[in-house]
């Protein structure tokens, strides 16, 4: 139910974050964030709980550093840990190196925390989320997409990821198994979000990433591998709808398309709160 949206490009990353959270906040979520980084590397960050609004004034109240040629932002709606600003994401490794969002659960990520904090990473959230930074410390050698490829496997869930590590500042990856990411290929700047409806407003090229694959996209432009490091051809989609029929998904009412999503929709919302091996039920956030 949350959003993600990526942004490596020609021109100020923020206004292209904030437009797309607005366009994803009709999903529910209940804390938001953003990073912003320049080509000198320094990263801007905020967080906030509540609405994307909330998101917005803390922006306007810092105005300073503000630019940046990439960025990622997200909406949670959480599953491990409160809606806090230190649960908020992005999140990252131990000396802020590596910034991530992820829609999803992973499913073992308390046997990972434990392991990672046994060899002296020291966790800032209590979310689930916040493993995949610490193991892309544990494995990084100066190549961010091997690095993640290598980790992938290593984690049971579902994720929709989005990253880069500050000593690779042309370089934004996503990665995806079980939650939805798109990528909007534009001239002189590549969108990544968690809906189309981010990405319509800036281009119709889009390519839809499918379950095992990664995408790196740098200043050449856009490379998809799978998790054998092959090379993998996708086919770029043109989308004809409006941003209005966009978000509408192709049903001609919205009434239409919120009960075709029913199953899709009830899924999403209990995803990570039904603790099968446990028995219980977990309704927090
Ligand atoms: N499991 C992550 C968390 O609780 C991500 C939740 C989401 O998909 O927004 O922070």
């Amino acid at each position: 139910m949350c959003g993600i949206v990526g942004y490596l490009g020609k021109n100020n990353a923020l206004p292209v974050l904030v437009d797309g959270l607005r366009r994803l906040e009709y999903r529910g979520y209940d804390s938001s964030g953003i990073a912003l980084m320049n080509g000198d590397k320094t990263v801007f960050s905020v967080k906030s709980v509540g609405r994307i609004k909330n998101l917005e004034d803390k922006l306007n109240e810092n105005r300073n550093n503000q630019t940046g040629n990439l960025g990622i932002a997200h909406t949670r709606w959480a599953t491990h840990g409160k809606p806090t600003e230190a649960n908020a994401h992005p999140h990252t490794d131990c000396h802020n190196k590596i910034w991530l969002v992820h829609n999803g659960i992973i499913e073992n990520y308390k046997e990972l925390k434990s392991r990672l904090e046994a060899s002296g990473h020291i966790f800032k959230s209590e979310t689930d989320t916040e493993v995949i930074a610490h193991l892309i410390e544990e494995e990084y050698q100066g190549n961010l997409t091997e690095t993640l490829v290598k980790i992938l496997p290593i984690l049971k869930g579902t994720y929709g990821l989005v990253l880069y590590h500050t000593d690779e500042p042309n370089k934004i990856l996503a990665a995806r198994c079980g939650s939805p990411l798109v990528i909007g290929l534009a001239e002189n700047q590549t969108i990544i979000a968690s809906d189309v409806s981010a990405i319509v407003s800036h281009t119709r090229q889009i390519i839809y990433l499918d379950d095992g694959e990664v995408a790196e996209i740098n200043g050449n432009g856009l490379k998809i591998i799978n998790l054998n490091n092959q090379e993998i051809n996708k086919k770029i989609d043109q989308i004809d709808w409006d941003i209005a029929e966009c978000e509408k998904k192709g049903y001609p009412h919205f009434m239409l398309k919120e009960i075709f999503e029913q199953p899709e929709t009830i899924k999403d919302s209990l995803r990570g709160r039904i603790i099968l091996e446990e028995g219980k039920v977990k309704l927090g956030g």
